[in-house]
């Protein structure tokens, strides 16, 4: 099955009403042929969902727990009932501000799968775990850990490459070691869910621009990107979704 490109934009805690300018115009932007969906903070998440009918508004993290005494977390049927289709699970900013681990994030992601929630799963290692020539082995074991248990809807899971020491810093890995990485997480989601795995998109995410994008999606198994900075305004996300489109 060919998988269809998917371009998430992260707007991490960016945004209030007036933003929404821009979620408008990323949606009215976004075209066929590729997924698109943006990732809003969660006061925003009721409003854009409302004003963009049939377009993916996602949260940023979820909690397992159903409800109960969590203040500040969000579940997914808040999540759900707000508008979203979607949720990213275990993003580097919430493993090391909120100290999550990996079993943790497997939760969340098994949790928001369960609920009816497309899950985006992050992984990705720091610079020095790179610079030891560890990241293969460091990033394919954290996946394993965090990889919800068996049977899963392939389409509605994606796991997204983010090497910490790239995130919002313009830095980027090279096309060899994006192109490795990927090979090796594809070949663990098969390991892990057979000829499933072949169906789960892999995102780069660091750093993705609208000057390296085109690059970036010509790589084998890299089906699609998460995007931090870049996913704030049309003028800077609609070029990475127009870059994904014609890596088709
Ligand atoms: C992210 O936060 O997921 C991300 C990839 O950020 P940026 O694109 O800004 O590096």
């Amino acid at each position: 099955m060919a998988r269809t490109k998917l371009v998430a934009g992260n707007w991490k805690m960016n945004g209030t009403a007036a933003d929404l300018v821009e979620a408008r115009a990323i949606a009215a932007g976004a075209g066929e042929g590729v997924e698109v969906a943006l990732c809003l903070p969660a006061t925003l998440i009721e409003r854009a969902a409302r004003a963009l009918p049939g377009f993916a508004i996602g949260g940023q993290d979820v909690r397992a727990e159903k409800a109960g005494a969590f203040t500040g977390d969000i579940s997914t049927q808040m999540l759900i009932d707000a508008g979203a289709s979607l949720t990213i699970v275990g993003h580097s900013e919430r493993r090391q501000g909120h100290d999550e681990r990996n079993g943790v994030v497997r939760g969340k992601a098994e949790a928001a799968m369960i609920a009816g929630l497309k899950v985006i799963l992050c992984v990705g290692e720091e610079l020095a775990i790179r610079d030891a020539g560890r990241a293969i082995d460091w990033v394919t074991a954290q996946l394993d850990e965090c990889l919800p248990s068996k049977p899963i809807n392939a389409a509605c899971f994606a796991v997204a490459y983010e090497p910490i020491w790239a995130i919002g810093t313009g830095k980027i890995p090279s096309m060899e070691e994006i192109a490795e990485m990927h090979a090796a997480l594809r070949q663990r989601l098969i390991a892990a869910y057979g000829d499933d795995g072949n169906d789960v998109r892999i995102l780069y995410g660091g750093s993705v621009k609208a000057s390296n994008a085109a690059e970036i999606f010509a790589i084998a198994d890299v089906d699609g990107a998460l995007v931090g900075g870049a996913s704030l305004t049309a003028a800077d996300f609609l070029p990475i979704v127009a870059a994904a489109r014609l890596a088709r």
